[in-house]
C-alpha cells in the first residue's frame, strides 16, 4: 500500500502542503510584526519630539533622574510600553529610564537609523535596543539639550520587549491566531481535495493495471476505458490499439499454421495415391512376372508410368507455386502481341479439345495490341485457364478465348459452357488444393493448384483474376493486361 503510486503522490503532496503552510506562517508572522512596528512607529513618530519640552528643564545643569522618572511614571500611565534613553551626539548612552528591570547590554547605539529617522525616511525604521543586543525595534527620536550640549538625543524605544518573537506576538494576538486557524483550515481543505483528486487519477491507472494484468493472463478481449483525452487516456488508447494488433497478428499466425497443416496433409495425400498405385502395379509385375502375358505387362507398366507422370506434374506444380508465392520469381516485363500468344496456346490445346469433342475458338480484335507482361508467366496462367475450361466442359460444349481492347488495357476472357461452379465454392477455388468435386477430380488428376498458380502469376503483375459462373450454364475467367503506352502493330 505504502509503495503504491497513490501513497507516494499523496505523501509528496502532504509534505509540500505542510512545507508551504510553515513558510507562509513564518512569512505572515514576520509581515504582521513589521506591520505592527510600522503602525507603532507611525503613531508615535513625534513622541520624542513631544517629550523634549517636558524633559529639557530637568536637564539644564545635571540629569535630574528623580524628576525625569516622575514624568515618565506619569507618561507610562498612558503608554506603558516605552523606554527612554538619553544619547550624546555619537550615540553613547547618557542615561536610561525604563519600566522594565532588564539590564543594559549595549552602551552605544547605531546612529544610522537615527539619522534616517531625522531626515524623514519612510517608516518603519528599526533601531538598536540597548537592553537587547542584536534586536531592532521601532523608535522615536528628537534632539534635546543636555547640560548645555545641544546635539544630544532623546531616544524612545517603542513596544519595549513585548514582541521580541513571532511566537510571542501570535500568543498575544487573537486576530493573528484566528487568521492562522483559518489558514490551517484552508490548507486542510486543499489537502483533502488534493488527496481526492489523486485518488480519482490513480483509480484510472489501477483500472489500466487490472486490464493489462488480465490481458497478460490470456483474456485477450479486455480493453481499457479510455475516458478523457489526456495522457492517461492516450496511453489507454495506445494499449487498446496494441492489443488489437496483437490479437490480429495472433489470428493471422493461427491461420497460417492451420494452412500449413492443411498443405502438409493435402500434399502427403496427393503424393501417396499415385505412389501407392505405382508400387501396386510394379509389385504385381514383379510377383506375377511369369503369369503375365506381354500385353498385360505393358498395361501395368503404362499405368505405373502414368502415375509417375502425375506425381512428377504434381511435384512440379507445387514447386512452381511455392517459387511464385515466395516471390522467388521476378516477372520479366516485355512488350508482346497478346493475340499471337492466345493464338499459339489455342493451337496447342486444339488436339485436346478435339479429343473431348469440345469446340475451342479464339476471338481476337482486328489489330494486334501489344501488352506489357512476362510472356512466359502469362502463357502459363492462360494455359491453366484454357486447360480447365476444356477439362470441365462436357462433350459438345464450347470454349472461347476473347480479347477486348479497353482503355489502356486488354481484357482476356476464357469462357466455357461447362457445369459452372456453385456460388459457395467460388470464393475458394483460387485456394491451393481446393476442388469443387473432390473425389472425382482427384481421380482425373487435377491437384487443385492450377488456379492458385494463375492467380499468383497475375498478382505478380499487380492484376486480379476474376471469375463469373452460373451452375449449368458455364464459367468465365477474366483478367486484363496493360497496353504498351504507344501501341504498335505486330510484325
Ligand atoms: P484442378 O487441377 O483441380 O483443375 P484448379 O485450381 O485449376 O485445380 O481448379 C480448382 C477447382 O475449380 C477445380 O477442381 C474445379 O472444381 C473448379 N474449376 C476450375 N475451372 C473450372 C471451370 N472452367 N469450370 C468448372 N469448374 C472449374
Amino acid at each position: 500500500m505504502l509503495n503504491s503510486f497513490y501513497a507516494k503522490l499523496s505523501g509528496l503532496f502532504l509534505v509540500m502542503i505542510v512545507g508551504l503552510g510553515i513558510v507562509l506562517a513564518v512569512l505572515g508572522g514576520r509581515t504582521a510584526q513589521r506591520y505592527a512596528d510600522e503602525v507603532e512607529q507611525k503613531l508615535n513618530r513625534t513622541l520624542a519630539q513631544e517629550m523634549v519640552p517636558r524633559f529639557e528643564p530637568l536637564l539644564k545643569d545635571s540629569i535630574d533622574r528623580a524628576g525625569i522618572r516622575e514624568k515618565i511614571t506619569d507618561m507610562t500611565g498612558i503608554n506603558r510600553r516605552i523606554e527612554i534613553y538619553l544619547l550624546d551626539r555619537q550615540g553613547e548612552l547618557k542615561a536610561s529610564f525604563a519600566s522594565s528591570a532588564t539590564a543594559i547590554d549595549q552602551q552605544r547605539i547605531d546612529m544610522a537609523p537615527i539619522r534616517r529617522f531625522m531626515s524623514g525616511d519612510d517608516l518603519p525604521i528599526l533601531g538598536d535596543d540597548p537592553r537587547d543586543q542584536g534586536e531592532h525595534k521601532p523608535f522615536s527620536v528628537a534632539h534635546i539639550e543636555i547640560m548645555g550640549r545641544k546635539q544630544c538625543y532623546l531616544y524612545v524605544i517603542l513596544g519595549s520587549e513585548q514582541y521580541a518573537s513571532v511566537a510571542g506576538m501570535i500568543e498575544d494576538s487573537y486576530i493573528i491566531q484566528g487568521a492562522l486557524i483559518g489558514f490551517g483550515l484552508i490548507l486542510l481543505v486543499v489537502a483533502g481535495l488534493g488527496l481526492l483528486l489523486f485518488r480519482r487519477l490513480t483509480q484510472r491507472l489501477r483500472h489500466m493495471q487490472h486490464v493489462v494484468a488480465n490481458f497478460e493472463q490470456g483474456h485477450f478481449d479486455q480493453r481499457i476505458d479510455e475516458g478523457a483525452n489526456d495522457e492517461i487516456g492516450q496511453l489507454a488508447a495506445c494499449f487498446n490499439r496494441m492489443a488489437d494488433t496483437l490479437v490480429e497478428t495472433m489470428e493471422e499466425l493461427r491461420q497460417a499454421d492451420r494452412m500449413r497443416r492443411e498443405l502438409v496433409a493435402n500434399v502427403s495425400h496427393d503424393l501417396r495415391s499415385p505412389l501407392a498405385s505405382i508400387q501396386g502395379y510394379l509389385e504385381t509385375v514383379h510377383m506375377k512376372d511369369g503369369d503375365l502375358d506381354s500385353d498385360e505387362r505393358q498395361r501395368y507398366v503404362k499405368t505405373a508410368l502414368r502415375n509417375a507422370q502425375r506425381l512428377n506434374d504434381l511435384v512440379g506444380e507445387l514447386f512452381e507455386l511455392s517459387k511464385l508465392e515466395t516471390e522467388q520469381v521476378e516477372p520479366t516485363i516485355e512488350s508482346f502481341p497478346i493475340a499471337e500468344l492466345v493464338q499459339d496456346i489455342v493451337m496447342q490445346y486444339e488436339p485436346q479439345a478435339e479429343a473431348q469433342a469440345v469446340e475451342l475458338r479464339a476471338e481476337l480484335p482486328e489489330h494486334h495490341a501489344r501488352v506489357e507482361a512476362d510472356i512466359g508467366l502469362v502463357e502459363r496462367a492462360l494455359s491453366n485457364l484454357i486447360d480447365n475450361a476444356i477439362h470441365y466442359t462436357p462433350e459438345g460444349g464450347h470454349v472461347r478465348v476473347l480479347l477486348t481492347n479497353r482503355e489502356r488495357a486488354v481484357r482476356v476472357e476464357v469462357e466455357d459452357t461447362g457445369p459452372g461452379i456453385p456460388e459457395d465454392d467460388l470464393p475458394h477455388i483460387f485456394e491451393r488444393f481446393y476442388r469443387v468435386d473432390k473425389s472425382r477430380d482427384r481421380e482425373k488428376g487435377g491437384a487443385g493448384l492450377g488456379l492458385a498458380i494463375a492467380k499468383t502469376i497475375l498478382e505478380l503483375h499487380d492484376r486480379t483474376l476474376e471469375v463469373e459462373s452460373t451452375v449449368g450454364e458455364g464459367t468465365t475467367f477474366r483478367f486484363s493486361l496493360p497496353l504498351v503506352a504507344s501501341p504498335t502493330r505486330s510484325s
